[in-house]
């Protein structure tokens, strides 16, 4: 069976086919480092992760691409509203540069505990702007662009396919009626490439232009970056639902426009959102949930991984605390199963007679191909999680079959379970236990109590546990 992918583009499940057989190329859009990230966008980076881990499990050499965001990003994506970057360094009497730093580490130690593996490329913003210039000079001499007010804009107008992407064009009267309008814009839909005059007096970072100094939109970043690691054309890109109305499709307007290339992409995978009770959440409106507050909580970050695995990434997910709680319970329970297992098979081979007389015989094999059909079957992690559970509780399978299987699922699932499993024999202390006194000294570092941070690693070195501190967060193993 052939891996199929919803494409936002053509609004259909398709047979994946990559451009050059064998390699993917993937851009996944990344944070906005002006604050933590909350748990809803880790729903998205969870989603690129297991995108990754699927196709590389069938196989295919993937490049993964990753934007860092920080600089250019309004809080409207339509030009509108405050630069989020700006207002989150002044906030907190820090520079642009600071704040961005700080969060980049808290974001790469977050999904570091969620074990989303690092994508092969992370790229920067503010390191790329020679690139976006080059990009807006190939889209101007095509004739896609107009100066006004200072600022040089993307005209809508001239790209017919604009819009392919969402449906039908965007909601001009929805565009009109917005207390802020661009009288700039010859219409609302523009959107600026490159901010020659701020509308902020204190722009911290600016760069020169051949259009004036200035400094990038936030479209364009995606686009240079993307096609400077993936080529002109490449396969997967993705986010969550939210940028399909404006982000990604200004995204294809002008890469296409730049290029003259169509289609810039060819899949488009979209994650739906993680929403509390009927709100979305939003980083912008400061009220929001990260992991830090689940793991003060009592939460194993993986707990929340286990979460988000048990809903299909194209469903609407409500997180409520009691719901992660039935995750944590499963994820125990998922252990403590594979524990017994794994004690059986120091002593003689389940004869297949003693766990459950009741389910079926069959072999390790059958789960790996329903576990397979189900990710092949456009991502369908909770079919996926069930052909775990059924593999972890059919009696007739050797259980050193039972456990070899688990791990080659877990290459996919990500929830450590050889880690986990393993642990406490080897030093009396559980993972879960450790990646919360990690993210306790992450904090603690944070605050520069380095106090603490120092008990912590030395308290975990004499249980057995080494701490080595990198660019994406603390990483832990037994020594
Ligand atoms: P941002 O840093 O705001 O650009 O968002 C980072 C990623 O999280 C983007 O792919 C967003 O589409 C995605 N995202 C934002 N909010 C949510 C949410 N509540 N649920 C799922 N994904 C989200
Ligand atoms: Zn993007």
């Amino acid at each position: 069976m052939p891996l199929s992918l919803y494409n936002t583009l053509g609004r259909k499940i398709e047979t994946f086919t990559p451009i050059n057989e064998g390699k993917v190329g993937f851009y996944g859009c990344g944070p906005t480092v002006y604050n933590y990230a909350h748990i809803g966008n880790l729903r998205a980076y969870v989603t690129h992760d297991i995108l990754v881990r699927t196709l590389r499990r069938f196989g295919y050499k993937v490049t993964h691409v990753m934007n860092v965001t920080d600089v250019g990003h309004l809080s409207g994506d339509d030009d509108t509203g405050d630069d989020k970057m700006v207002k989150s360094a002044e906030e907190r009497g820090k520079s642009v540069l600071e704040v961005a730093a700080y969060y980049t580490e808290a974001f790469f130690n977050d999904t570091g505990l969620l074990r989303i593996q690092r994508p092969d490329i992370i790229c920067k913003a503010t390191e790329h702007i020679a690139d976006m210039i080059a990009l807006i000079k190939r889209i101007e001499a095509a004739g896609y662009t107009y100066s006004a007010g200072g600022n040089l804009y993307f005209d809508i107008a001239k790209f017919p396919h604009y819009g392919e992407l969402s449906g039908p064009k965007p909601d001009e009267q929805k565009m009109q009626s917005r207390t802020e309008l661009d009288g700039n814009k010859r219409n609302q839909g523009d959107f600026v490439l490159w901010f020659t005059r701020s509308k902020f007096e204190n722009q911290a970072l600016t760069w020169d232009s051949p259009w004036g100094r200035g400094y990038p939109g936030w479209h364009i970043e995606c686009s240079a970056m993307s096609m400077k690691y993936l080529g002109e054309q490449f396969d997967i890109h993705s986010g969550g639902i939210d940028h399909i109305q404006i982000h990604h499709t200004n995204e294809i307007a002008q890469s296409e426009a730049g290029t003259g290339k169509h289609p810039w992409v060819k899949y488009w995978v979209h994650n739906e959102f993680l929403v509390l009770d009927k709100d979305k959440m939003s980083k912008s409106a400061g009220s929001f949930i990260t992991l830090q507050n689940l793991i003060d909580e009592g939460f194993n970050p993986l707990d929340y991984r286990y979460f988000l695995l048990g809903g299909h990434y194209r469903n609407q997910i409500k997180f409520s605390v009691d719901s992660l709680k039935g995750a944590q319970n499963a994820r125990k329970s998922l252990l403590s199963s594979l524990r017994s297992i794994d004690e059986k098979g120091k002593g003689a081979v389940c004869g297949g007679s003693s766990r459950d007389a009741a389910c079926a015989h069959t072999g390790a094999s059958t789960y790996i191909e329903a576990f397979d059909a189900a990710l092949q079957d456009d991502l369908n992690t909770p079919r996926a999680l069930s052909a775990l559970w059924g593999l972890v509780k059919d009696c007739g399978i050797p259980p050193k079959a039972v456990l070899e299987a688990a791990f080659e699922m877990d290459k996919v699932l990500g929830l450590d379970l050889e880690g986990n499993l393993y642990s406490t024999a080897h030093s009396g202390i559980e993972a879960a236990e450790i990646e919360t006194l990690v993210a306790e000294r992450a904090g603690a570092k944070a605050a520069k109590n380095f106090a603490r941070a120092d008990e912590i690693r030395d308290k975990l070195k004499a249980r057995g546990v080494i701490l080595e501190d990198g660019p994406g967060g603390t990483v832990w193993r037994y020594k």
